[in-house]
């Protein structure tokens, strides 16, 4: 939004304190190579840097204030409790001057697919998405502050890494509409358990409009407690059976796109979606559901499916030097996501399917078993072959193998990528980890 607000205002809006005259700022950066002449710099403690340190630097190029949670003497500055927290409720702030739309998205996968597919398939609007994966608590903000009037609606992505995050999210997003993919075995570590991460989820809808439309995954085990929270607000839901009031039947996947039929209160249209996976079938119907909630009408809606959504290192495809089918999904990995990847893996039309699987992280006391249990989904699958980068993936290996697979165990990327490198056009291979296991590498080393 064009900024143009009043230090006083801002220490009224954080329950702060001025020190410094009362000027006006016209941008909010929280990175000094951005900072130019009024702004205000919100010095923010992260985990290399501290922005306070570099408050003076941002007043000598040019910021107006520095939104500080300790005493700079000398320099002008608002003073809060957590600057954090002030960010936030700046971007409140500004979002309460916006008239357009605002949808958000969380849950433990999809987030990106469906804001990214969502955000695309608004035909003659002015959209504003979250850009890549900035969803947290620092990323939420400095999107909706780029909100400007010409924008018609704006898609935000809310993750989570602490319980207590998506709360001071939803409050800054205030979403007039609200999705919820799903809730599955991510992040354990800090949530406890499935539970602690579905209600942690559920703080979206608690904290969106209380005229919002919230959208729910009528298959997830936890879509009667968020019914529960929408508390009066209009419930939209979709899945794949009739208990939903969207929902997908009569499915035909393929190696790169699906169909399947989308009934709808009555009407039933037959549906043509880009991309490969069930999962995906899932994702479309929300941004369906979404589309509806913005006054799009459902044969309209169902036809941006036909357009696929392609997010950098989520199931895309890619050939090796030797004509393989590689498919990069090795952004991140959870649990359900590695297995909607296998499926798609063992989808495609070739001799043998090859899984090359790093750690997933997180997962706190249900490591070994998670991985032990991937091992086995791979081999019901029949995924020919799993090639594990180091110990932990390797339990899954050993699964996989008890379940009579082959396996290679490899301890570094570059094993792993030997591995794969004479692959030809009669093979597929998928490969996939968390983002702290780097399995770009393995990518790197066969294509370069
Ligand atoms: P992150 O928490 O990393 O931001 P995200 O929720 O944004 O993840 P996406 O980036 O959309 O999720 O997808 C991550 C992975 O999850 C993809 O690799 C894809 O294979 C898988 N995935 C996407 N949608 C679903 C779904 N509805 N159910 C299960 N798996 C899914
Ligand atoms: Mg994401």
């Amino acid at each position: 939004m064009l900024i143009d607000m009043t230090l006083s205002l801002l220490a009224k809006i954080c329950d702060g304190q001025l020190m410094a005259d009362d000027l006006l700022f016209t941008d909010v950066v929280t990175d000094t190579r951005k900072v130019a002449k009024g702004a205000l710099f919100v010095a923010i403690k992260g985990e290399r840097f501290d922005g306070h340190d570099f408050a003076q630097d941002a007043i000598n190029q040019g910021a107006v204030a520095v939104l500080s949670d300790r005493d700079l003497p000398n320099l002008p500055y608002v003073k809060v409790a957590n600057t954090v927290d002030a960010y936030g409720r700046v971007a409140r702030h500004i979002r309460d001057t916006f008239h357009g739309s605002i949808i958000s998205i969380t849950g433990s996968n999809g987030k990106t697919t469906v804001k990214d597919w969502l955000a695309q398939s608004f035909t003659g609007k002015s959209v504003l998405k979250t850009r890549a994966n900035l969803n947290n608590q620092i990323g939420v903000p400095q999107t909706l502050l780029e909100l400007m009037p010409q924008h018609d609606v704006a898609v935000i992505e809310a993750g989570t890494s602490f319980p207590g995050e998506i709360k001071k999210l939803s409050y800054s997003i205030y979403a007039d509409v609200v999705i919820l993919t799903n809730a599955s075995g991510s992040h354990f570590e800090g949530f406890g358990s499935l539970e602690g991460i579905a209600i942690e989820k559920g703080e979206l809808i608690t904290g969106a409009k209380e005229t919002a439309t919230v959208i729910l995954n009528a298959d997830d085990g936890f879509f009667d407690y968020w019914y529960g929270l929408a508390a009066g607000r209009q419930v939209m839901s979709f899945g794949f059976s009739p208990k939903a009031q969207l929902y997908a039947k009569d499915i035909q996947l393929n190696a790169q796109s699906s169909r399947a039929v989308f009934c709808y209160q009555g009407q039933e249209v037959n549906v043509e979606i880009g991309c490969a996976g069930k999962h995906q079938i899932a994702n479309g119907m929300a941004v369906v559901l979404a589309l509806m909630a913005t006054g799009v009408v459902f044969v309209d809606a169902v036809k941006v499916l036909r357009v696929p959504v392609q997010v950098k290192g989520r199931l895309e495809r890619l050939a090796t030097k030797n004509n393989a089918l590689l498919i990069n999904d090795c952004y991140n990995a959870s649990p359900k996501s590695v297995e909607a990847a296998i499926d798609v893996l063992t989808m495609q039309p070739v001799e043998k399917t090859w899984l090359v699987l790093g750690a997933l992280g997180e997962l706190g006391s249900q490591r070994d078993e998670i991985h032990a249990s991937l091992g086995r989904y791979a081999n019901a699958k029949n995924v020919s072959c799993l090639v594990s980068v180091g110990p932990i993936a390797a339990i899954a290996a050993e699964a996989f193998k008890a379940a009579g697979g082959e396996v290679v165990m490899c301890q570094d990327h570059s094993e792993a990528a030997a591995v794969i490198q004479p692959l030809n056009e009669a093979h597929a291979i998928l490969i996939k980890g968390s983002r702290s296991s780097q399995m770009e590498n393995v990518i790197d080393i066969i294509m370069n």
